[in-house]
């Protein structure tokens, strides 16, 4: 089970007017713990007014580069983010989980691959790390990036993905689109929608030759992405996506065998956590993070909206309702994995495992 360790933070540069590179080193022998793989995320945890916060920040360091090294844009009103890039400073710990996350495929030293990256923003972060890490290990396959901002001064690691682009000439192409600054090609100014997408895939980026596409930025953007590349015939397994950030419904529901039915009557649940299970009682209206939390459990758990999976479980009896899924997969979901944070129950009984 992921538990915090301290980060002793070793470096932090400005890769935009708003945004911080924080270099991070795992202390009392952790750094085990902190193997990550390309496209993962660190949650933090720090209290604010004597309350603790909890985000998640994916690494933007390639596997291969030896670092923890994470990228934070500031939201316009946003509690950590505002501080890490205002207070926080070289010397500093903070708490982290051990990286989590799925935003990634295997690699193959001898895989001769087109990969495509569309990034939108901060969305650039678990990107880049998928795609120094898979130029660096697979050395026939070539990686499309297609980045997204607001303009040329909102480019966060401009200049590394420059320099990036001088050392894989041949493999790494980068479409730079903005929303407001004009480019020579019109099709690389304004928002990526669908149609834009489509357009760039007639244009400009060989769809047909894609094997994997990874997507992480705005949702609106992320849904164009997706539509136009299902429109031009990748298929679902060929997509990664990683979301920050929603406004809308998730979109699988995971529903067990067990049909529902109309009983008030509390939910006893066994939860399993860090080798131990215990019982506990709890409403219906209650979700399972909540209720593990009230009876003392240690649940692991961050964004508390369906948007990341630090607080995935296992529903092994009985059945549950999530409210929002924006992290799990197809697969994931039909092999009972839920995220507590949106599930409620629909049985008397359930029984529930963290550690799978
Ligand atoms: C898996 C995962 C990985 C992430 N990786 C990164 C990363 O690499 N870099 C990065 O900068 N952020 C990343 N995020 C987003 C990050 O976790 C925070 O949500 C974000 O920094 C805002 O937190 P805050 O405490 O500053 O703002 P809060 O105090 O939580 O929010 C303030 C206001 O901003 C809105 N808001 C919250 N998040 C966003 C957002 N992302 N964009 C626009 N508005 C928002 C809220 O609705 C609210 O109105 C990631 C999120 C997830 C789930």
């Amino acid at each position: 089970m992921a538990r915090f360790h301290a980060l002793e933070v070793t470096d932090i540069r400005k890769t935009i007017r708003d945004a911080v590179v924080v270099t991070l080193r795992p202390a009392n022998d952790a750094a085990p713990e902190f193997d990550f793989v390309q496209g993962q995320y660190l949650t933090f945890r720090r209290q604010f007014d004597g309350c603790e916060l909890r985000r998640s920040y994916s690494i933007c360091a390639g596997r291969d580069e030896g670092l923890l090294q994470v990228g934070i844009k500031r939201v316009d009103g946003g509690t950590f983010s505002t501080w890490a890039n205002s207070d926080l400073r070289v010397g500093d710990r903070i708490d982290a989980m051990p990286p989590q996350g799925r935003f990634h495929t295997r690699l193959d030293a001898e895989a001769q691959r087109h990969y495509l990256g569309f990034a939108g923003g901060s969305g650039i972060t678990p990107v880049l790390s998928i795609l120094k890490t898979t130029l660096a290990f697979e050395p026939r396959s070539r990686f499309t990036l297609a980045y997204a901002n607001r303009s040329v001064n909102s480019i966060m690691f401009r200049q590394e993905i420059e320099d990036l682009k001088n050392r894989y000439m041949d493999r790494l192409s980068v479409v730079h689109i903005l929303e407001t600054d004009t480019q020579e090609v019109d099709l690389f100014t304004g928002r990526i929608t669908q149609d834009k997408c489509t357009e760039l895939f007639a244009r400009w980026i060989p769809v047909k030759t894609v094997d994997r596409l990874f997507v992480c930025g705005p949702e609106p953007m992320m849904r164009g992405i997706v539509a136009a590349a299902k429109t031009a015939g990748l298929e679902d397994d060929q997509i990664k996506y990683e979301l920050f950030a929603s406004d809308q419904p998730g979109r699988a529901h995971h529903r067990a065998a067990a049909p529902t039915h109309a009983s008030t009557a509390p939910v006893t649940a066994a939860i399993t956590l860090d080798g131990a299970t215990r019982t506990v009682t709890f409403d219906r209206n209650t979700t399972l993070l909540e209720a593990a939390l009230a009876n003392d459990l240690d649940a692991p758990f961050a964004c508390q909206a369906g948007v990341c999976s630090t607080c995935r479980c296992r529903v092994i009896e009985g059945e549950v309702e999530m409210a929002a899924n924006h992290a799990l997969e197809d697969d994931e979901v039909a092999k009972g994995y839920v995220l507590s944070c949106q599930s409620v129950p629909l049985t008397d009984r359930l029984v529930v495992d963290y550690d799978q």
